[in-house]
């Protein structure tokens, strides 16, 4: 692997192959798979992402904004888009873009008949999606009556799936509450399907709820964090290949003499002499300033380097007194070895957080 010169996030498409094998190896035959691929692919790169993934046979995308989705048919994807968080002001493009739309409330639904309508759409795909108990987004049990006579009223729309969302499906402390979800959303589409006629797909696991409630992948699975390396606990980590490798070189060493300071508002004053490298990575690249302070750290030649002071717009400065290095090396700021999500502990964050939060600044590389 060449060294980087310059700040990088690398991907390694291998890694995602296995995640990708992995997952679907977990479910039944004809299961289907949908990638959720929003926020750039969890920070990595959607488009790059999508299409390799699309290579690789995945069923279905999906993103939470409409303009994610005109970004992926604009690179490419032919495969069906779920919008998770669809705006009614952007139905028309929507439809325009063959995107699929969760329809999670009485005003979003009656808004997209009427665009749907309007645009004489007939049988256009949506996704009907419950509230079993995140209480985020989702119409309630009881609305399916409701639900159900307004479909009758319109041939504008149909029912390409009905799913729900897991609060907690990492947690396996909560497993009474997600069994909970799990047999509500059974009950929902046991009254649902019948009523309307035909059956939609169902879903409700995402990448924890995968690995721990294998009874419930239904039709089909909705993977994000897993096809990006991550579970949400050590043991589901370890099925998974973390994709992204964020690197960056050292820019300047300075020898700092005892009482001098480091950085902007003098955050750090050296108590000894001592030796710092400064960085070109910066919170404008999605190393927030909660990082600096010696909380967050990077990696050179294996060892761990402590971010200190604040962290600037475009560079922090490390804490290298004891780690042979010099001006223009590698620097890991997280990769499979040492992990986002560890980088993202320190901070008492998650990794999701972390990764989505590199900014488009920062070149993408494919392996
Ligand atoms: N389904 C929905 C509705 C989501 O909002 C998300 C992610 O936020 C996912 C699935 C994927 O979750 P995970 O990344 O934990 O697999």
């Amino acid at each position: 692997m060449p060294k980087a010169q310059e700040t990088i996030l690398e991907i390694d498409l291998k890694a995602l192959k296995h995640n990708f094998e992995y997952l679907k190896s977990q479910t039944k035959p004809g299961t289907k798979l949908l990638a959720v691929v929003k926020a750039f692919a969890y920070g990595s790169d959607a488009n790059e992402i999508a299409n390799y993934l699309q290579e690789l046979g995945v069923d279905y995308f999906a993103v939470a904004y409409i303009h994610e989705g005109i970004a992926l048919r604009q690179a490419g994807i032919t495969k069906p888009i779920l919008v998770l968080h669809p705006q009614a002001v952007n139905f028309k493009l929507l439809i325009d873009h063959c995107l699929e739309p969760s329809i999670y409330s009485t005003k979003i639904l009656n808004e997209f008949i009427e665009i749907a309508t309007k645009e004489k759409q007939t049988h256009y795909p949506v996704h009907i999606k419950f509230n079993t108990g995140l209480n985020r987004l989702g119409f309630a049990e009881n609305n399916v009556d409701y639900l159900i006579s307004k479909l009758k009223e319109t041939t504008s729309i149909k029912v390409a799936s009905i799913f729900s969302h897991l609060a907690a499906s990492e947690d396996l402390t909560e497993k009474a509450f997600t069994l909970n979800q799990i047999q509500s959303f059974k009950n929902i589409s046991e009254d649902f399907i019948p009523m309307l006629g035909y059956k939609p797909i169902l879903h409700i696991c995402n990448t924890s709820g995968i690995l721990n409630y294998p009874e419930a992948h239904f039709d089909m699975i909705r993977t994000g964090i897993g096809l990006y390396g991550f579970g949400n606990s050590e043991k589901e980590n370890k099925h998974f290949k973390p994709i992204a490798t964020l690197k960056t070189i050292i820019s300047q060493i300075h020898t700092i003499e005892k009482g001098q300071s480091i950085g902007y508002n003098r955050a750090y004053k050296s108590d000894a002499q001592m030796k710092t490298a400064t960085l070109p990575i910066g919170h404008a690249d999605g190393i927030g300033r909660q990082y600096g302070k010696g909380k967050g750290f990077v990696t050179i030649h294996g060892q761990r380097a402590p971010i200190i002071g604040n962290v600037c717009m475009d560079m922090i400065m490390v804490n290298i007194t004891n780690i042979d290095c010099k001006e223009g090396d590698e620097v890991i700021v997280f990769g499979p070895d040492s992990t986002a999500e560890q980088l993202a502990e320190q901070v008492h964050t998650i990794s999701y957080e972390l990764i989505t939060a590199i900014s488009q600044r920062v070149k993408r590389v494919f392996l």
